[in-house]
């Protein structure tokens, strides 16, 4: 699908795509088009080399360093990092926090934090989930009491991705426990090298440690690493979770997904014929096709929303809902193509074609894609609330 690009959108959209051709090192790009877990140093590699174009921090504005690019011009950019097989940057701090601090922090704060995250010197994690909060996040335990200018923190953190790679880490604590639970929600900065913090893994079903539970036992957390009021929290979890879920959806990555498995389907011999032969593979490729036809639309819609000042509002828990599910059928079609080579549970090089090597490993894990940024039931609860009206 075309959109009626402007003369200086193409240049643009070329520019972008001769950077990437020159930029993205062919080892990079081999991990990432087959879905092999990428290291720690791959990814800060790859984030200082986008960095060192102006390319990392590519949604924030001209005053903390971003290119102050219009919402097209942020879409055609995601668009070639997708179609050149080139990962995402890392959200947490990008995406997540630095749209936070820039509309809560202190000066102090964005001075201190927002360079940092620009120039790949910090890795954020986040810490909002609990073994009893997830969905009903404002029920969460964690607590932070104010002791002269510290906070002291005790509680647990699960799920937390990459917590093991991360030096900070931006929290959700209970400030107050009389008053209605969500106004007792503070969101405070903690330095994940303080004394009193544990890290477990948690290995998740493609076999791979991306998550893990922190233990958090009298951390102390100086009184200015608070955001924005004590009580506030949940205004700003809310706020950035907006954030992720548009991103989340990865419609971008999904089409060259797609594009691949096509490809895959036109080169790999099964009974002696391409697999695209057969007819029932054919039609499931073009379901889930037209399916990414109709979930881009709905980008185009919040792009157009985001393009006139408007922020993503219900559309970003669609697009989280039917971005995942389509990430999930892509996988399940991966798999039922790899055949019996989908048998072998961890990745072997020595057995089958490259396309299939990870197929596994990918469906495997993306079963959690419904489930991380809010699950699906809960998506749906709130587009009910807020774009049916109904309660
Ligand atoms: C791979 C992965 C990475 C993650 N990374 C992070 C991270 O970095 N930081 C972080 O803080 N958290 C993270 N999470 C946690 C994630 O946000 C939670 O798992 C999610 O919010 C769901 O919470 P839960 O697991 O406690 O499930 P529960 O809330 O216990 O839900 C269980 C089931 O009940 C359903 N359900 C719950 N409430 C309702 C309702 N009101 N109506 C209908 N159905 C409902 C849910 O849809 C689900 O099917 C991650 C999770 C995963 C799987």
């Amino acid at each position: 699908m075309n959109i009626d690009y402007t003369k200086e959108e193409l240049e643009f959209q070329q520019g972008v795509r001769a950077w990437f051709k020159e930029n993205l090192p062919a080892d990079l790009k081999r991990k990432n088009q087959i879905g092999e877990t990428l290291s720690k140093e791959d990814m800060v590699s790859w984030q200082k080399t986008l960095n060192s174009a102006g390319y990392l921090v590519v949604s924030w504005p001209k005053e903390h360093g971003g290119p102050d690019w219009t919402a097209t011009q942020r879409y055609i950019f995601d668009s070639e990092r997708a179609a050149a097989g080139a990962p995402i940057g890392l959200s947490m701090g990008i995406i997540m926090l630095g749209p936070v601090l820039m509309a809560f922090g202190t000066e102090e704060q964005k001075e201190r934090y927002l360079p940092r995250i620009k120039d790949c010197e910090d890795w954020w994690c986040q810490g909002y989930s609990e073994p009893g909060a997830g969905s009903d996040l404002a029920s969460l335990k964690t607590q932070a009491v104010l002791d002269g200018d510290e906070y002291v923190i005790n509680g647990t953190k699960i799920w937390t991705t990459y917590a093991h790679h991360a030096n900070h880490c931006f929290c959700l604590v209970r400030t107050d426990n009389d008053c209605k639970i969500q106004a007792g929600i503070s969101f405070i900065l903690i330095d994940m090298t303080a004394p009193g913090i544990e890290i477990r893994p948690i290995v998740s079903i493609d076999g791979e440690h991306h998550l893990n539970q922190v233990f958090f036992d009298n951390v102390r957390v100086p009184k200015e690493n608070l955001v924005g009021q004590e009580g506030q929290g949940w205004t700003i979890a809310k706020y950035l979770l907006t954030h992720e879920r548009t991103t989340i959806a990865g419609v971008a990555d999904s089409k060259l997904n797609l594009l691949n498995l096509k490809e895959t389907a036109r080169t790999q011999i099964a009974n002696g014929a391409p697999l695209i032969e057969d007819p029932q593979l054919r039609l499931k490729i073009a379901a889930e096709e037209i399916k990414l036809i109709a979930l881009e639309y709905t980008n185009f819609r919040t792009l157009a929303d985001t393009a006139a000042g408007r922020a993503p509002g219900p559309e970003s828990s669609l697009l989280k809902v039917k971005g995942t599910e389509t990430q999930q059928a892509l996988s399940e079609l991966a798999v039922e193509m790899a055949g019996y080579y989908a048998y072998l549970w961890k990745a072997d090089e020595t057995a089958g074609p490259a396309e299939f090597l990870h197929a596994t490993e990918k469906y495997n894990f993306l079963r959690a894609a419904t489930i991380y940024g809010g699950s699906t039931e809960v998506q749906k609860n709130v587009v009910a609330k807020m774009l049916l009206g109904l309660r």
